[in-house]
């Protein structure tokens, strides 16, 4: 054998391992992902070569990762039967930076030093991770091409050792030498939690060595616990994924108890590469108004994180899954998922994914995408504000009550019963349909045939303002001041005719600290009065639920409406100057019943009650 040859490590070396020690101190069990990676990838290489050489395969066939904890000797070994290494591979791949992360790394510190903590994120730690928990580490390897093999040992100081060194089967084996703090990394629970976490779905089976039993000769033939699943279940075609396994996978994902209620599982090749799998749950969890997402992100099956917020927007945060992307960096951080082109693009993918599967589900099964809606509808339609560009593909999702029929209607339902010359969709805020069908805002609306959307959701409002139209025609309120009822008379006529001046001035006088406006109705024609809400303020029961929840409004006046044909009016009319306290009664009473109507409460329901019981005892006399 040849006497063991002394390497420095390539100077950017040392500033990896100076880095990845300082900077990942506090998250040292990513060495093991990141070595159970390694040997991955070099299964991977090994099969991908033995497609056109199959004779690489001939004395051992079997791709496996193993795992040897040795607590006495405190050490940890990782060997895979791999491709390999050869006496130069090795000290090339493991004195330099080679490897793209690394060296993108590099090219980035020489631009900006300062920044060298949040750099590293961005970059996968590698092989020299091993020293976040070694102050030793051998490597012994045989490449699959032939040759001898040979070890490469270091104490990730300044240099390492190369010599030749015994080992029967192709690949690779690495050994840490765990410092006296790191012995929890001996403990056989913690590898199996840790591989169970972070590699559950590498393709390759991951074993550890089952302890031998006291007074047993190390060779027996050694038992092997595997203890990953070793599928990605996502990697595997669409169409080889039965509704069991997808059931079974996404219950385990999602600790639901449930099947999910729909899923899309998809490719995409190009500039950028990943595999999603996606599920929406058929309930909502307790938890879905927290910041939360229900997707993991892997790396090439490798697990990176979960919760990935960065990945799915808000507004889809019902989504439970995954996303395997071949292009981002195994130890990619938080920060920098944040602001990279590769997760914006994933992000648009899977956005685009999933409105073209609630699309679907709303053709094809559309009692499941109505208990979708009332499942996650609120959350859905927040992206309406939330991503302004998806106005359009988010539209025609939407759901409602309307006057139509019992039911949940969508806007393009709506557009295709419009009536001939009908200017607007129109809708009405209230708590509940059962209430807003009795309003009077639909009087006029009933008396011309249109159909009238019942929001019932406060953040409905936010929504219809966000929207603003759909398919050419205006969202408009049947409460809002600027009510339009069809396309030629524009402006509706709200100058008190003569023989109404005086009344109207009397009225005026009297509200006059509480309306902004007091004008003709044209959208009664049985009730008296009614108050509507002026532009850019709220609708009165959306203002109460942002009251109920604490949030303080500014004081907003309504206009008050009257319905000048109403004979009612005639009667009032006929009190000015004759008995104005009367009229003072009908007013107050006749204002208050506006505000019932449109959800507010009374200022003074004690003064109410009683004028209400004068006039009924009057009337009765
Ligand atoms: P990366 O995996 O991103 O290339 P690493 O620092 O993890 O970077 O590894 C450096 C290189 O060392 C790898 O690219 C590979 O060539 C070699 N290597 C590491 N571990 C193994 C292994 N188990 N078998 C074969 N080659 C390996
Ligand atoms: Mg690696």
């Amino acid at each position: 054998m040849s006497t063991p040859e002394t390497h420095r490590f390539q100077a950017e070396v040392n500033q990896v391992l100076h880095l990845v020690i300082h900077s990942l101190y506090s998250n040292k069990e990513v060495f093991l992902r990141e070595l159970i990676s390694n040997a991955s990838d070099a299964l991977d290489k090994l099969r991908f070569t033995a497609l056109t050489s199959p004779e690489l395969l001939k004395d051992d066939p079997a791709l496996h990762i193993r795992i040897t904890v040795d607590a006495e000797k405190n050490t940890l070994s990782i060997e895979d039967s791999g491709i390999g290494m050869t006496k130069e591979e090795m000290t090339d791949h493991l004195g330099t930076v080679a490897r793209s992360g690394s060296r993108a790394l590099m090219e980035q510190l020489k631009a900006k030093q300062a920044e060298a903590p949040t750099l590293i994120g961005q970059f996968g730690v590698g092989f020299y991770s091993a020293f976040l928990v070694a102050d030793k580490v051998e490597v012994v390897s045989r490449s699959a091409s032939g040759g001898s093999a040979h070890k490469w040992t270091s104490e990730g100081k300044d240099t390492f050792l190369v010599e030749e060194a015994d080992r029967g089967p192709r690949g690779t084996c690495v050994t840490l030498f765990l410092r006296d703090d790191q012995k929890e990394f001996v403990a056989p629970y913690r590898v199996r939690e840790l591989v169970q976490r972070y590699s559950d779905y590498v393709e390759h089976p991951i074993q550890m060595r089952k302890p031998q039993k006291d007074g047993v000769t190390a060779d027996v033939i050694p038992e092997w616990e595997t203890l990953n699943r070793a599928v990605a279940l996502w990697q595997r075609p669409k169409a080889d994924v039965t509704d069991a396994e997808h059931a079974e996978f996404y219950k385990h994902l999602s600790h639901d108890f449930e099947e999910p209620l729909a899923r899309t599982h998809f490719r995409v090749e190009g500039s950028q590469e990943f595999v999603a799998l996606l599920y929406i749950p058929k309930r909502a969890p307790f938890d879905l108004d927290v910041q939360h997402r229900g997707v993991r992100l892997f790396v090439k099956r490798v697990f990176v994180m979960d919760d990935c917020s960065e990945l799915v927007p808000e507004w889809l945060r019902f989504l439970r899954g995954v996303v395997d992307s071949n292009d981002l960096p195994l130890n990619v951080s938080r920060e920098v998922l944040q602001d990279t082109a590769i997760v914006r693009a994933i992000r648009k993918q899977l956005t685009k994914k999933t409105l073209d599967l609630l699309d679907e589900l709303a053709k094809d099964r559309p009692a499941d995408y109505l208990a979708f809606w009332r499942a996650f509808g609120a959350v859905l339609k927040s992206g309406i504000h939330l991503d302004a560009e998806q106005k359009p593909r988010l539209a025609p999702l939407l759901r409602y009550e309307s006057t139509h029929a019992d039911g949940l209607f969508s806007l393009p339902e709506y557009v295709a019963r419009m009536k001939e010359g009908q200017p607007a969709i129109y809708y009405a805020f209230g708590d509940k349909k059962e209430t807003l069908a009795e309003s009077p805002y639909l009087e006029v609306l009933r008396q011309r045939g249109y159909e009238v959307l019942f929001m019932t959701d406060p953040a409905d409002e936010w929504i219809a303002d966000g929207l603003k139209e759909f398919d050419g025609k205006p969202l408009m309120s049947v409460m809002r001041a600027e009510l339009k009822l069809d396309g030629k008379d524009d402006v509706v006529k709200t100058e008190a005719p003569e023989a109404l001046k005086p009344l109207f001035d009397k009225i005026r006088t009297l509200l006059q600290d509480r309306v902004t406006e007091v004008r003709v109705s044209s959208r009664l024609t049985e009730s008296p009065v009614c108050l509507v809400v002026p532009e850019g303020s709220h609708h009165a029961y959306v203002e109460r639920v942002l009251k109920g929840y604490g949030r303080a409004l500014p004081k907003q006046k309504r206009i008050f409406e009257i319905n000048p044909t109403h004979p009612l009016i005639d009667k009032m009319r006929a009190l000015v100057g004759a008995d104005d306290a009367m009229l003072e009664s009908y007013v107050e009473l006749l204002y208050d019943q506006a505000l019932l109507q449109e959800g507010s409460p009374l200022a003074e329901p004690q003064k109410f009650a009683r004028r209400l019981t004068e006039l009924l005892n009057r009337s009765t006399t």
